[in-house]
């Protein structure tokens, strides 16, 4: 019987300068009985329930919507992440991203399950009152009452501190009066209770505080405008909302006056492993649609799947979700042991803490998902065709739908910043021996060629590629602080090309770890994980090597840049590996089962 294992705790924004072991992370393979039972349980549903009603969701009949979502609650899909005397099931964060994975059959419903499940719910859960619990939770985790998350305005998105939307207190103190705008609100349109981020008017010299409040739909004086007309998941409800002298009582602050961005942004964290589980769930059904296609699609006589550039795309897409499988749940395993070390009744502040430890990871998995699923989408549609361009086929859909990943939760630039951002931050602040791990790296290169790596085992090949790819990102974060002290932050070329080796790097490793744990504890499908992790390797060390070029190409010029480039290729020297063979190999797995298989 497989229960639960606890990874070791690594701290989070470690993964450069330390390496880990198979144990040391946490993997689909290592789901206990009752994560793969919520799973099923919720596969059943998305397939039995979601699928069959997809056309109607697509045609924005949010009372199916509603309905599905009131089914998700009352089996207990929305009761996650919520304590049990609210309603909730308080389940580990694994088992509430496995759902999010595999609740992922239609894309405008995953949106609307997220901004109710994460983004909607979440802040109610962390930074409610015993009474604004007790009011709403057991509501929002049954799906009668749908929540929705309202910061973005028509002019600060990214920007989020900068909203212009007011609040003030009322002249008997009894209410506050919202007056403002927002825009894009997910679920607006069927919406039961709006989390408005507003600033409260200081007296005059104090400065505005950034806060949040509770919104009930019919709160005198809220408009929801309506529905945009959308490029992509255009089954989910997406309307601006319109604050005129919006009275609210004065208990339905949310959390401290003044602390509204702790609430906007640690609640990010969450959203973001979170949408990078449900990309897994698109991932694979858009694969799984392409070769289905694809085996019955004749071509000069045969299946076209039978061509190597098309075996090619599904190798390809097949890589990618099992280094984001590795990735989602390795990162979300990690915050799960983290969170182990804090009993139950550990303050919501200690948890965010936990959470946010792993923000860099958070990030990574936002924008490298997001992307995955963009490469899968695109082969899918380029697998059908012709056909891939007409509405009638799914792979239009989820081409449009995928889109979408890249542009909220903080887009992929944003993010991207996050991640490099954060790690040098925490090294600045000497939380991160990063600056150590640099001056070592730049002692070794300079004194010559290392021995050659002495891993052993199936996957040796890929451990030297990986211990390489940790070198050149300590490098090139090097070579790129020596150059801007103190500014790097404004090279956003450089912060992004930094970023991506950092991404790769954990990816790269995870689809390692993952593939030598399958290979370790004898799993029957250990062989095709080794193929899936090497492929998955050799893509990750391109994307390092070309970032790496860029990054010193950027950063020095003449003598400066040959010996560099000298050293970059020293680190980066190794023998390819025959990726089409692989490739094919893995293909024809997947052709064979008719969908991604592991
Ligand atoms: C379908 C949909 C649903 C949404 N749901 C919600 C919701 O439920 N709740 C909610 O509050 N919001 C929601 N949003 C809003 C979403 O979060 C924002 O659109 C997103 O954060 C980007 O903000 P923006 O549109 O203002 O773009 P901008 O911030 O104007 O960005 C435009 C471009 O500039 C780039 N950029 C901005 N700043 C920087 C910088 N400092 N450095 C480099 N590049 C930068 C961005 O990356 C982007 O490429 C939703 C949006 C959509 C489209």
């Amino acid at each position: 019987m497989a229960t639960a294992t606890t990874p070791k705790v690594i701290p989070g924004g470690t993964f450069l300068l330390t390496d880990a072991a198979p144990d040391d992370i946490f993997t689909p393979e290592d789901f206990s009985d009752e994560q793969q039972e919520i799973a099923r349980a919720t596969a059943e549903f998305a397939e039995k329930s979601i699928v069959p009603r997809l056309a109607e969701i697509e045609a924005k009949n949010f009372a199916v919507t509603r309905e599905l979502l009131r089914e998700a609650g009352s089996l207990g899909l929305m009761a996650a992440d919520i304590p049990e005397q609210y309603g909730g099931l308080a389940l580990d964060k694994v088992t509430a991203a496995l759902i999010s994975d595999r609740i992922a059959v239609s894309a405008s419903f995953s949106v609307s399950f997220s901004a109710h499940t994460g983004i909607g719910t979440l802040p109610v859960i962390w930074y409610g009152t015993p009474a604004q619990k007790e009011k709403y939770l057991p509501r929002l985790a049954s799906g009668e009452w749908i929540a929705a998350y309202a910061l973005s305005e028509s002019s600060s998105g990214s920007d989020a501190m900068n909203i212009r939307a007011q609040a003030r207190l009322s002249a008997d103190g009894k209410q506050y009066i919202l007056n403002g705008e927002k825009m894009w609100i997910s679920n607006a349109g069927f919406a039961d209770l709006f989390i408005i981020f507003a600033k409260i008017a200081g007296e005059p010299g104090q400065p505005e505080q950034f806060s949040a409040f509770l919104v009930e739909r019919d709160a005198p004086g809220l408009t929801i405008g309506a529905e945009e007309h959308k490029l992509g998941i255009r089954g989910s409800s997406t309307c601006p909302l319109v604050l005129s002298d919006c009275a609210i009582p004065v208990e339905n602050l949310l959390g401290e006056a003044g602390k509204g961005h702790h609430i906007a942004f640690n609640i990010l964290n969450v959203g973001r492993y979170k949408l990078g589980a449900a990309t897994l769930g698109g991932a694979r059904n858009s694969l799984r649609t392409a070769i289905k296609y694809g085996k019955q699609r004749m071509a000069f006589g045969k299946p076209i799947t039978s061509f190597g550039l098309i075996q090619e795309k599904i190798a390809e897409a097949a890589a990618g979700i099992f280094a984001g499988e590795a990735l989602v749940y390795r990162v979300v395993g990690a915050i799960d042991a983290a969170l182990a070390t804090l009993g139950p009744d550990a303050p919501a502040a200690e948890v965010q803490k936990r959470i946010e430890d792993y923000a860099v990871e958070c990030s990574i998995v936002k924008v490298w998902c997001s992307e995955m699923l963009e490469h899968v989408v695109d082969h899918s549609v380029q697998i059908h065709g012709g056909y891939g361009y007409v509405e009638e086929y799914p792979a239009e859909r989820g081409y449009r739908d995928a889109r979408i990943n890249r542009i909220f939760e903080g887009t992929n630039e944003i993010n991207r910043l996050i991640i490099t951002g954060f790690l040098l931050r925490r090294a600045m602040q000497g939380r991160l021996p990063l600056l150590p791990a640099i001056g070592k790296v730049m002692d070794e290169v300079m004194a010559g060629p290392s021995p050659r790596s002495d891993a052993s085992g199936p996957l040796a090949a890929e451990r030297a590629l990986l211990a390489s790819a940790k070198k050149l990102g300590l490098f090139c974060s090097g070579a790129a602080s020596q150059k801007y002290p103190t500014n790097l932050q404004d090279q956003q070329e450089i912060m992004g090309a930094l970023a991506d080796m950092l991404m790769e790097i954990l990816v790269m490793e995870s689809a390692i770890l993952r593939a030598e744990k399958m290979n370790q504890s004898g799993n029957r499908s250990a062989a095709l994980a080794q193929s899936l992790a090497q492929l998955a390797s050799a893509r990750s060390f391109r994307i390092i090597q070309n970032s790496a070029e860029r990054i010193l190409g950027a950063v020095a010029e003449g003598d400066m840049l040959r010996t560099q480039m000298t050293i970059f290729r020293r680190i980066a020297k190794h023998d390819p590996i025959n990726t089409v063979a692989l490739g094919r190999t893995v293909a024809e797995e997947m052709i064979a089962a008719e969908r991604y298989k592991i």
